[in-house]
């Protein structure tokens, strides 16, 4: 049976760590550091994320604002707030959730914040420090995964390494951070042909792509170290049936709820094969916020 890499712990270490940084920045006179939220029109679950997002600012003693817009916000408002964030000397962090309603431009938004201010470390200038393997603000979600392999102890020099799922926000940079500590990375994306083969190469396996179950236990190297990015809500009992034959307890919440949460991966079958996988939820989704507030500390302290 595989390890079971527990996200929400390690989550825990990552913000006490943060709440100590701003304890020393207390103890040396300055002030808290300062996140700026813009959350923009209805979508219930980025209302869900700024909620925890700031409950989890709160605990680790982190001010955190909150700006809210109307979902029919024209663009030019957007990035006059924007703006007057990024001159605002209380303010270290900013971050407009995504996704954004129609009509408003998530990049033309996202590249106007101040690199350094850009805690969720989308901007093309942070994007392009990690290209060239300098230091500045990282995707929150691929640097806290590392994060977590690190403290795991796995040495990733010379590991096969696949990525699975190339977006700006976690295939791609995590890619990057894997190159960067001397794995051998292949990104898989939905044209890669013989998907099943190109994992089943990877000593550490990155799903990082929102199709529920795609990776099957028969993918997975005997002994590899997986990391489930994925968050997929499910409510087709048809679709459960499939992917959770090794996870009675998931289909059964399925039945009795209408819907469960899940991952890329088929988690019961992966725990047979693999030597250590990250768990949905409870894997990588808590660490994505520790993540971020470690961003804003670092931010703060620039
Ligand atoms: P995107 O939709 O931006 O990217 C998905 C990637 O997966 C694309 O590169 C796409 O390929 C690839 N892909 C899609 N279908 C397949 C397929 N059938 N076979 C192979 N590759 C495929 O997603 P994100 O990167 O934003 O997010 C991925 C998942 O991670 C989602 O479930 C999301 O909810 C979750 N997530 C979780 C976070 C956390 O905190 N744990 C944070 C961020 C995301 P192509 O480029 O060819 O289209």
């Amino acid at each position: 049976m595989a390890t079971i890499l527990d996200g929400k712990a390690h989550a825990d270490r990552m913000l006490e760590s943060v709440r100590l940084g701003v304890e020393d920045r207390k103890a040396k006179g300055l002030r808290a550091p300062g996140l700026a939220v813009v959350l923009v029109g209805d979508d219930p679950a980025s209302h869900v994320y700024v909620r925890n997002k700031s409950a989890a600012c709160a605990k680790v003693g982190i001010t955190s604002i909150e700006h809210r817009l109307n979902a029919d916000t024209p663009q030019a408002v957007l990035d006059a707030l924007i703006d007057r964030l990024n001159a605002d000397s209380e303010v270290d962090g900013i971050l407009v959730q995504l996704p954004l309603p129609k009509g408003l431009d998530s990049k033309e938004a996202l590249h106007r914040i101040s690199p350094a201010k850009d805690v969720d470390g989308f901007h093309p200038m942070n994007q392009g420090l990690l290209l060239e393997g300098l230091p500045g603000l990282r995707p929150c979600t691929p640097s806290a995964c590392m994060s977590l392999l690190a403290h795991h102890g796995v040495d990733l020099k010379g590991l096969r390494a696949v990525v699975l799922g190339r977006s700006e926000i976690v295939g791609k940079p995590m890619a990057l951070m894997l190159l960067e500590q001397h794995a051998t990375v292949t990104i898989a994306h939905s044209r890669t042909k013989d998907l099943p083969g190109v994992c089943r190469e990877a000593d550490l396996l990155v799903a990082a792509v929102g199709r529920p179950g795609l990776v099957e236990g028969s993918w997975i190297k005997p002994g590899a170290v997986v990391v489930d990015v994925g968050i997929n809500r499910i409510e087709d009992p048809a679709l459960g049936q499939r992917i959770f034959a090794a996870e009675p307890r998931k289909l059964e919440t399925l039945r009795s709820k209408g819907a469960v949460l899940c991952g890329d991966v088929r988690f019961g079958e992966a725990m047979l094969v693999a030597s250590a996988v990250t768990p949905v939820p409870g894997g990588v989704g808590p660490l994505t916020i520790a993540g971020l507030l470690t961003n804003a500390l670092m931010a703060a302290n620039a």
